[in-house]
């Protein structure tokens, strides 16, 4: 089986944007200091990157489809990334993925047979945190202003 650290995208990789907007193009993409690396230092732990993110701006007709393709090919180009699930139902959809829900994490733990009790879920606010603990991953909040540079020391002695 694999292990995996789960990240969040908006405040743990690419800079947030404010409440009810959304990165709606690749320009609005502006990576938080030190991602690259910071991934890289997992992956060399051994483990797999999978980000999940809730994209409600997709339904609401904000990011046009095509546009966050274009976002996801980026990322994966730019870092380390072994996958990227999003969910882009509105809250009121009440679909399964949306985060606080585990349907991103339980379909990233299906297609890549991913052991959640030695995986790790890393976001900045309390949906990630209970989805992560619903799911059954260890859990790790940072501070959404400064995203995942926030754990490189944490990295350096474990
Ligand atoms: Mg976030
Ligand atoms: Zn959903």
């Amino acid at each position: 089986m694999n292990k995996a650290v789960f990240l969040d995208r908006d405040g743990i990789i690419n800079k947030k944007v404010p409440v009810k907007d959304w990165v709606k193009n690749v320009d609005e993409l502006v990576y938080l200091p030190k991602v690259k690396e910071v991934i890289n230092m997992i992956k060399r732990k051994g483990y797999l990157v999978i980000i999940t993110s809730n994209q409600s701006g997709i339904n609401r007709g904000i990011i046009k489809k095509e546009n966050i393709e274009k976002i996801n090919e980026k990322l994966k180009k730019d870092l380390d990334v072994d996958a990227i699930y999003y969910c882009p139902h509105l809250p009121d959809e009440n679909c399964g993925c949306r985060k606080p829900k585990t349907g991103l994490i339980e379909k990233a733990v299906k297609d890549f047979n991913i052991d959640i009790k030695n995986s790790w879920f890393i976001g900045d606010n309390d949906y990630d945190m209970i989805a992560g603990k619903s799911a059954g991953c260890k859990t790790l909040m940072v501070d959404g202003n400064i995203g995942i540079s926030q754990i490189e020391n944490v990295l350096k002695v474990v």
